[in-house]
């Protein structure tokens, strides 16, 4: 029986064993993949992070990094392996979790393929992105034309030859149709909004990230009158010069995707029957209904305050706007993560 389990061993994961690891308390971090920084390694080959690496430490440990430099994934995973060889983090790899019940002893199952594992405490820290999101009309299109959510996408060599399609006007949208056209041999189209904002990486001679922490952007939380406002607009795309993009000979924007059959898709400003590619950046939904007891807000988060849930004993951390625009950041994570903490140490005192 362990006092905590975190589910995921990432990020956030790690930030909360730092804590539970300084007070000496009895942990495992488990985690359904079969190496660190899978989740970073798992994302398209030439991704390179919109922070630089002075926003990019988790509590304790510096990213070892050059100031102004913006990692790659290989990066970041490197830095997660240097983070858990540093603080010798206990990690149970090829752990996935497929449900979370409590006994009637008041402690928790944690159910995976190979057995189960006891604890009196659960730090969810699974990340935010779950279920790649697809529409469903995908399944009407012609078996010729390859589907890949950007999830699975990684590089150009995925790709048959010809028409390629483009869906998601968000930062990874964006950066795939950037990689994508480059390619100036394919036309590519583009699905999704043209007149989204764009922030460059920089602005005279400091990184975006500085002026966001300069003006505060990061740490308007959630409750408050600006936070309210930041997290119902769209967020801007970062580092990526959407309007260069767009003006590329080979780039043809068509609208919204609305529907499809066999090899004809059909968009607000088109019918295109030469897709032989489509790119669907579209998201994800979340998943955490392997919980028992957890109630939900509209968007199918678990509804929390700083990572209290409804469930006592059960906990998350590195939700997206958990607190913070930051909190789902590399750099933002460990003020939530130090707040959780003292939240538990807290509750094993009183
Ligand atoms: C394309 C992209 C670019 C980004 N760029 C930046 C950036 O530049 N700077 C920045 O600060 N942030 C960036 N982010 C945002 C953020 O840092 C990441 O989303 C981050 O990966 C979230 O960390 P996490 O630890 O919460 O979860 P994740 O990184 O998603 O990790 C979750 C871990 O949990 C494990 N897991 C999940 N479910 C289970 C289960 N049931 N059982 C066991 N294990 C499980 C997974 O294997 C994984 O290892 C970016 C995100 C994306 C998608």
């Amino acid at each position: 029986m362990l006092e905590y389990v975190i589910i995921g061993a990432a990020q956030s994961g790690l930030s909360m064993a730092y804590h539970l690891n300084r007070s000496k308390k009895d942990f495992l971090i488990v985690d359904g993949s079969d190496r660190i920084g899978a989740s970073w390694l798992n994302r398209w080959d030439s991704l390179k992070l919109f922070t630089p690496t002075e926003y990019n430490h988790l509590p304790g440990l510096e990213f070892d990094a050059p100031t102004g430099y913006y990692p790659n994934k290989k990066d970041v995973a490197h830095y997660f392996e240097s983070y858990v060889a540093h603080y010798t983090i206990p990690i149970q790899f090829n752990t996935l979790i497929k449900s979370v019940t409590r006994n009637s002893n008041g402690c928790f199952s944690l159910k995976h393929k190979n057995g189960q594992i006891e604890t009196k405490n659960v730090i969810i820290a699974t990340g935010p992105f779950h279920i790649p999101y697809t529409p469903a009309f995908h399944t009407k299109i012609t078996e010729d034309t390859l589907q890949v959510h950007s999830n699975y996408y990684k590089s150009l060599s995925q790709l048959n030859d010809g028409d390629t399609l483009v869906v998601g006007a968000g930062d990874s949208g964006y950066q795939i149709l950037d990689e994508v056209s480059k390619d100036d041999s394919r036309v590519v189209y583009f699905s999704g909004k043209t007149n989204v904002k764009s922030l460059p990486q920089s602005f005279m001679g400091k990184s975006l990230w500085w002026w966001f922490t300069k003006i505060g952007f990061l740490k308007f939380n959630k409750f408050s009158r600006i936070g309210k406002l930041l997290k119902s607009i769209p967020q801007p795309v970062i580092g990526t010069d959407v309007d260069e993009i767009l003006g590329r000979e080979n780039v043809i924007p068509v609208g919204r995707t609305k529907d499809a059959l066999g090899k004809d898709l059909f968009f607000d400003k088109a019918i295109v029957s030469s897709i032989k590619n489509i790119i669907w950046a579209t998201g994800y939904k979340p998943n955490f209904k392997w919980i028992e007891g957890l109630e939900f807000d509209k968007d199918g988060y678990p509804k929390n305050y700083k990572g209290v849930s409804n469930v006592e004993g059960v906990y998350f951390i590195g939700l997206p706007w958990m607190f913070t625009r930051g909190s789902a950041t590399l750099g933002g994570v460990s003020e939530d993560a130090e707040y959780l903490a003292g939240v538990l140490f807290a509750k094993e005192s009183a």
